[in-house]
């Protein structure tokens, strides 16, 4: 993968521009950088290798070289985005679904942020926003996907299963034809992104629903059977006391109950 190689892939896209490293700290942190000061709409900065890539609450995102995928896209909110800009994640995370549905596999979304392939963390998205003061300026989707076994965190680093797409499916085409399915994907969903089918088509794609779950935050441990979502993507669930409860996105984390 280089950025010749890349651009070529991405050709029929209509990218703002795209910068390329070999190795980077985090990909996200050269996208916020880059977003201030003054990226295009649908800007890439892609890596083979992050050396400090991030999860939530700066938990590490393991990206070896030759391995993995590390790409975030600088999104300039139209105005659909700006009325609903919590749905963004929940973009990601349909594109990066079905182009898992393009190998024939069936993945599932761990709300927030996480994809499931056979009940492991296949791919994960980080979203961060630039402010202009109280508006969004734009956003930054960073994704890693798991491409081949060397993708996939030792078991000691994990608190969640994990896989990769190799370990899933037998043949796999170059990373940069993976990328295009997802940056294909992505245009399909940002262009229904106000639309309630958006909504529908990342709720059937939960993991867990219907089945009883715990949400984590630094404060409490929320119990219930997990319901769906609400128009803002927040998650909704029914709590022990048969009480209805939202979950806003925020620095929780998801697991089935045990
Ligand atoms: P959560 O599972 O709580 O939603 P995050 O979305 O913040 O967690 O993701 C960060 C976590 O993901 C890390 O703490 C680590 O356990 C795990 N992780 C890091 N790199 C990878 C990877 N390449 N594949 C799968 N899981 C990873």
């Amino acid at each position: 993968m280089n950025e010749v190689s890349l651009k070529k892939a991405l050709s029929s896209l209509n990218i703002g521009g795209l910068r390329y490293f070999d190795s980077i700290g985090s990909t996200n942190d050269e996208a916020l950088a880059w977003a201030a000061s003054g990226a295009a709409d649908f800007s890439l900065v892609i890596a083979d290798e992050q050396t400090r890539g991030r999860g939530r609450l700066n938990r590490k995102w393991f990206t070896p070289p030759g391995s993995a995928l590390a790409a975030s896209l600088i999104l300039r909110p139209n105005p659909a985005i700006h009325a609903r800009p919590s749905r963004v994640v929940g973009l990601a995370a349909l594109a990066l679904a079905e182009t898992c549905r393009t190998f024939n596999l069936n993945p599932r979304i761990k709300w927030p942020n996480d994809i499931l392939v056979n009940g492991k963390k296949i791919a994960g998205i980080l979203v961060e926003t630039v402010w202009s003061g109280a508006e969004i300026d734009s956003l930054v989707i960073g994704m890693g996907i798991n491409i081949y076994k060397a993708s996939v965190p030792p078991a000691d680093l994990l608190q969640f299963p994990a896989s990769s797409l190799e370990d899933e499916i037998n043949t796999l085409p170059p990373r940069e034809e993976i990328l295009r399915r997802v940056f294909e994907n992505f245009v399909h969903w940002r262009a229904k992104i106000g639309a309630d089918e958006f909504i529908s088509a990342w709720e059937n794609l939960l993991a867990f629903r219907g089945e009883q779950v715990q949400i984590h935050s630094a404060a409490e441990t929320i119990s219930g059977k997990l319901l769906g979502l609400d128009l803002d993507g927040s998650l909704r669930l029914l709590g022990e006391n048969r009480q209805p409860a939202v979950i806003h996105f925020g620095d929780v984390s998801l697991r089935p109950s045990a």
